[in-house]
């Protein structure tokens, strides 16, 4: 089966042209993506439409299988996707926009040694339409449409590596953009990643205005390589480069996401090697508290520890905030709450049965 939600304008009218239905019904099916509806849901196309297509195509691709509503109005989801997976994300209404982190892939292979979506590895990359309908459903049971959505802002920065999943993330930019879409602009989509610099190249190459996030979280090699495996293909300097690249190609600034582990990246060294990397950038650094993740072992830092470290960055001028982490109480960093998910007696009982 194929997946409605995979496909672009263009796609969806060449398709209802192949059928042979009426070139108006593009835009009632994609209406009805845009609204995340399924196929029995669709009561303005004629039934023998229906039936013909829904043999061929899944009408929505992620449901929402539990919700988890946070103490400061976040929300976090656990989705189902078709083949059974589970992926999550987190909404969170603020006074600028609704932004929803989405999910890249299911699982992840970058192995961050303070990441729980890493966990299991690397399971599959989600496609542009799995990618797309997280917004959809997100945006559909906010209450929004497509005229006054509910989700104004995305981030990529629910589990994956969004740029070791290259092409069905750029799809993914170009569906979720469409006019004929949900039509979020990419100046409100920040992408994250832990620096896979080939790709931060070739994504500045397309032109997506897209925010570029990168994930830091140590000033030298030797700290970032014990936290960052991936710091061994890519060092800190061929980061810095690609980042470097992309202003220049794009005249966007970058943020830097820089979470602070006790006894790994959080001392008054670090703050000082961090300011002198980062010193006439056209950066911002984003300071997070390291979430605990019980299979890991890190800890973050007592509070008075992130105020030190921040005023040792505004001290030498760089422009810092220190980011509330949104829905902590509801597991809210990366990956938590799909590993909760897969250990719970709930996921052991489903796969006795199957
Ligand atoms: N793979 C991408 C995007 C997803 S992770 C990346 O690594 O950038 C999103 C962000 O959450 C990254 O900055 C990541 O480093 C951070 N993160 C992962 N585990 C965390 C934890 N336990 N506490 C705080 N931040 C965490
Ligand atoms: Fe993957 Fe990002 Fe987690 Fe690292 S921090 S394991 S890259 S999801």
């Amino acid at each position: 089966m194929l997946n409605l939600q995979d496909l672009s304008y263009q796609e969806i009218q060449n398709l209802v042209k192949e059928q042979g239905f009426p070139k108006f019904r593009a835009d009632q099916l994609m209406d009805m993506i845009v609204r995340a509806k399924d196929w029995s849901e669709c009561t303005n196309l004629p039934k023998a439409m229906v039936e013909k297509l829904s043999k061929e195509y899944f009408a929505t691709s992620v449901k929402v299988v539990e919700e988890f509503k946070g103490k400061d109005g976040a929300k976090k989801y656990l989705y189902a996707l078709r083949d059974g997976n589970v992926i999550e994300g987190v909404y969170m209404p603020h006074n600028y926009g609704d932004t929803l982190c989405v999910s890249t892939q299911v699982g992840c292979r970058m192995g961050c040694s303070f990441c729980a979506s890493g966990i299991g590895g690397l399971v599959r990359n989600l496609t542009a339409g799995e990618i797309l309908g997280q917004v959809l459903v997100a945006n559909r049971l906010n209450g929004g449409t497509p005229e006054k959505r509910a989700v104004t802002n995305v981030v990529l920065m629910g589990s994956g590596e969004p740029l070791d999943n290259y092409d069905n993330v750029i799809k993914f930019l170009a569906l979720v953009s469409s006019e004929k879409g949900i039509n979020i602009s990419p100046r409100n989509i920040s992408l994250s990643t832990s620096g896979l610099a080939d790709k931060v190249k070739m994504l500045a190459d397309t032109g997506i205005p897209v925010t570029l996030t990168i994930s830091l979280h140590a000033p030298t090699d030797e700290k970032r390589s014990r936290l960052m495996a991936v710091n061994r293909k890519f060092n800190i300097s061929t980061l810095i480069d690609s980042a470097k690249y992309y202003f220049e190609k794009t005249r966007r600034r970058y943020i830097f996401e820089y979470a602070l582990v006790e006894g790994e990246n959080s001392d008054e060294e670090s703050a000082n090697e961090l300011a002198k990397l980062l010193k006439g950038l056209p950066c911002h650094v984003n300071l997070i508290n390291l979430n605990y993740v019980k299979e890991k072992g890190l800890k973050g830092v007592k509070n008075d520890l992130v105020s030190r470290f921040t005023e040792v960055l505004e001290k030498n001028g760089i422009s810092v905030t220190t980011r509330r982490s949104m829905g902590n109480d509801i597991e809210g960093a990366c990956g938590q709450l799909r590993r909760k998910y897969l250990e719970s007696e709930n996921y052991l009982k489903k796969k006795d049965e199957e």
